[in-house]
């Protein structure tokens, strides 16, 4: 299994448009972050994409990414949303619906706003076709063994996925007590780390480490960053076993 970073960055993407600060500015790559989202990739098998963001298609071809199998919702701000017309490609190369999951809240909210993506297909296959799940409890798409985790995000219940040995969870400010023992003997976590300073729906850098620490995954890497976390400085400031994520970026881990 491999989990491929499509995009590292928090709602603005950087660098930020008008923004001339040393990371907007910055020209190692690890600095340019597109909108937060995951595939992950079983070789010979089926392709899971995490969020939708509006960077999709770009990310898309720069992954060499032609297939997808199934869409998990974390939740239906723009950034992790609003990409959704471009699975319509996928749905035309394999001439079949994409299912989509997500908790009742983020599907009854994609429904609304993107409804003509959930009618069956026309003749050309020129629009994306869905179809739409809501989920509460492990389910099962394409074959493989999804556990949603259920986080808060400010006021907002939204969710994180697990598939495997590895875990998703973007835009948190609490992962409440009855979701930690699903996190339990982690591979890999991708945990959200807006930046170094507090924020009211996003937990920040000394959270995070808080988080990374009592989850003790095998290794941990962050990602939903803002301008704010200059690659370099600030990896030189995380402990072993915490990296920061950064767009392109694929870890293998092996299946159980
Ligand atoms: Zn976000
Ligand atoms: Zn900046
Ligand atoms: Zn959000």
């Amino acid at each position: 299994m491999e989990i491929v970073c499509l995009g590292t960055g928090s709602s603005t993407g950087t660098p930020v448009i008008g923004c001339d600060c040393a990371t907007c500015r910055s020209v190692d790559p690890r600095n340019k972050r597109t909108r937060a989202s995951v595939a992950v990739v079983i070789p010979e098998g089926p392709t899971l994409l995490i969020d939708t963001g509006p960077d999709l298609r770009l990310q898309a071809l720069r992954e060499g990414l032609i297939q997808v199998d199934g869409v998990l919702y974390t939740h239906t701000h723009a950034d992790h949303l609003n990409g959704i017309d471009d699975l319509r490609n996928f749905c035309y190369l394999q001439r079949a619906p994409i299912p989509v999951f997500g908790n009742e809240n983020t599907v009854r909210d994609i429904q609304a706003r993107f409804g003509y993506a959930f009618a069956p297909p026309g003749h050309h296959w020129d629009k994306p076709v869905l179809t739409a799940h809501a989920v509460d409890a492990p389910f099962q798409v394409a074959g493989l063994d999804v556990t949603p985790l259920p986080v808060l995000h400010g006021k907002l219940p939204i969710l994180g996925y697990r598939i495997g040995d590895i875990a998703y969870i973007t835009d948190v400010s609490e992962i409440p007590e009855a979701t930690l023992p699903l996190l339990r003997d982690l591979d890999v976590l991708m945990l959200d780390c807006l930046h170094d300073r507090p924020h009211p729906t996003h937990i920040h850098l000394a959270r995070s480490l808080e988080y990374a620490q009592a989850i003790s995954a095998r290794k941990t890497y962050f990602i939903h960053m803002t301008h704010r976390m200059e690659f370099v400085d600030t990896s030189g400031k995380l402990p072993d076993g915490v990296e920061l994520a950064y767009d392109g970026l694929r870890v293998r881990v092996a299946p159980r």
